[in-house]
């Protein structure tokens, strides 16, 4: 099942530059080995205990991705390995994966993460506050962490026009910084957005990335 059900997403990406990521959490790692078999290659967790956990379980030309709320002091048990860190809310966040990174003498790849959705649960940036951690001298200081990219979750809701709205609203805001603070870095090119339930809608408004966990693995 995870097998066909991984490809059949594969094939919804045919023509498109995204990307898949595997949203493994919860998951036991056979379940996460059947994914590699059918070809999956980025994971992504929303824990670190979980993910430190699984690392070693895995092939180790796994793309971790942590998707989930990070806290400072958690930094350190994943900054070895992980390739990329889509949840990033703060500049204190920000520069304590440039400092642990720089311990393992590694570069970490980082999304901005944005608040699109109309929950007040939903944690993200708001432009105003992006904009502060990008004008930041210490920002522009940074070696071990590269920003690629921003990412947001939409409202668990049904309607469309909705979805559409708060996918479009997290492409202006992508465009709005690769323009003012990176154009002159093609590495900063990912649009982190679509769930399960919403990534087909994502894919039209221009995601480069989509987590999807239980179309793949079922319900957790
Ligand atoms: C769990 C999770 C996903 C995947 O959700 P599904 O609905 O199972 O596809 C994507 N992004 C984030 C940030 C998540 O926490």
């Amino acid at each position: 099942m995870i097998a066909e059900n991984f490809h059949r997403i594969q094939q919804d990406l045919a023509g498109s530059q995204a990307r898949l990521v595997a949203v493994t959490k919860t998951h036991p790692v056979e379940r996460l080995r059947e994914a590699y078999e059918a070809g999956a290659r980025l994971f992504g967790e929303n824990r670190v205990q979980e993910m430190a956990a699984k690392l070693p379980e895995l092939p180790p030309d796994v793309e971790w991705h942590l998707i989930g709320h990070l806290q400072t002091n958690k930094v350190k048990y994943i900054a070895s390995f992980v390739h990329t860190i889509q949840s990033i809310d703060s500049l204190k966040l920000l520069l304590e994966i440039e400092k642990q990174a720089a311990k393992h003498q590694r570069v970490i790849e980082g999304l901005l993460q944005f608040h699109i959705a109309q929950e007040e649960t939903k944690t993200g940036l708001s432009l105003p506050e992006a904009e502060e951690i990008l004008q930041s001298g210490a920002t522009r200081a940074l070696r071990h962490v590269r920003l690629t990219g921003v990412m947001g979750i939409a409202t668990n809701t049904p309607d469309e026009q909705q979805l559409r709205r708060e996918f479009q609203e997290l492409r202006g805001i992508f465009e709005h910084l690769r323009a003012r603070y990176f154009a002159q870095d093609e590495g900063f090119r990912e649009l982190s957005m679509g769930m399960s339930s919403d990534y087909r809608l994502a894919l039209e408004e221009g995601s480069t990335l989509i987590r999807v966990g239980s179309a793949i693995f079922g319900a957790r």
